[in-house]
């Protein structure tokens, strides 16, 4: 059995309930940071951040550690780890970002480290992880192929071919690798998966933009022309277009559904529930 095999075996989660938001992925998330400078207009955090007036729409940018044990953590999760999972790993912070992780695998742990990816970021983590292949399973958020479409939706984070430079890279380490496409940010999402594809040991995720028109009002990115690009995405994921993409990759055992599309597919849906809003 090669390492990569293994590695798919090591991160399966199908044997869990929990199937909503990032409970399809993990048994447990942990995050070190508030606030985040990619400032994504849809970001799910930002949204709850706001809500309960930990940040602003204005100052979500501005990344804090946490001054509240979360740098102390100190368990071994049956199962697997998510982080981050409401900040991302900017290089700004790396050495805090490094440090967490070394704890977190000298625990014992198994991560999924999830991020838009900065290169000098993912490759000291990579350099520094070396020996710790088997534990760690990168998943890189790509929307799109297209840098202006990133930019727009994503504006702090970085562009297309950093993004695939980092995943090329983590790939020709031996490091088990997947892309979340969740949320898809265009039309050619066939696009991404022709990109990627020769990249992945384990898997792409497809997910629709959940709440976006909520989420964007929350966030006050809700000026006309982002409204209007809101409304012709949610055209592009139209049940029928979804439909078509999933009829395409439904025999495909490396694309994976998060349950926006499952619903839509009539993929069947365990029953726990994430922490959506
Ligand atoms: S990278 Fe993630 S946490 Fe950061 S703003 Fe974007 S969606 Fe939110």
């Amino acid at each position: 059995m090669t390492m990569k095999t293994i590695a798919k075996n090591n991160f399966d989660n199908s044997k869990t309930n929990c199937v909503f938001g990032t409970y399809e992925w993990a048994n447990e998330t942990v995050n070190i940071i508030d606030g985040c400078k990619h400032d994504c207009k849809y970001c799910y955090s930002k949204a709850m951040a706001i809500r309960f007036k930990r940040k602003t729409p204005a100052n979500w940018k501005e990344e804090k550690i946490r001054n509240n044990g979360s740098l102390n953590y100190s368990k071994k999760v049956d199962g697997t780890i998510m982080f981050p999972s409401s900040h991302d790993i900017h290089p700004e912070h790396l050495s805090y970002h490094i440090d967490f992780i070394e704890r977190l695998l000298e625990h014992g742990n198994r991560l999924l480290i999830v991020t838009k990816p900065h290169f000098d970021s993912i490759k000291t983590i990579c350099e520094q992880f070396i020996d710790y292949r088997d534990k760690i399973l990168f998943r890189f958020t790509i929307g799109s192929i297209n840098s202006d479409i990133l930019k727009f939706w994503e504006p702090g984070a970085p562009d297309f071919n950093e993004r695939l430079k980092v995943l090329k890279y983590a790939f020709n380490k031996n490091f088990q690798t997947s892309v979340s496409c969740e949320p898809m940010l265009d039309n050619n999402i066939v696009g991404v998966i022709d990109a990627v594809y020769p990249f992945i040991t384990d898997s792409i995720w497809l997910g629709k933009a959940n709440y976006l028109i909520k989420r964007l009002k929350f966030n006050k990115a809700d000026d006309h022309l982002t409204m209007k690009k809101a409304l012709q995405l949610l055209n592009w994921q139209s049940d029928d277009n979804i439909q078509d993409l999933y009829d395409i990759y439904k025999d495909d055992a490396k694309i994976k559904w998060k349950e926006s599309i499952k619903s839509i597919v009539g993929i069947k849906i365990p029953i726990q529930s994430g922490l959506d809003i």
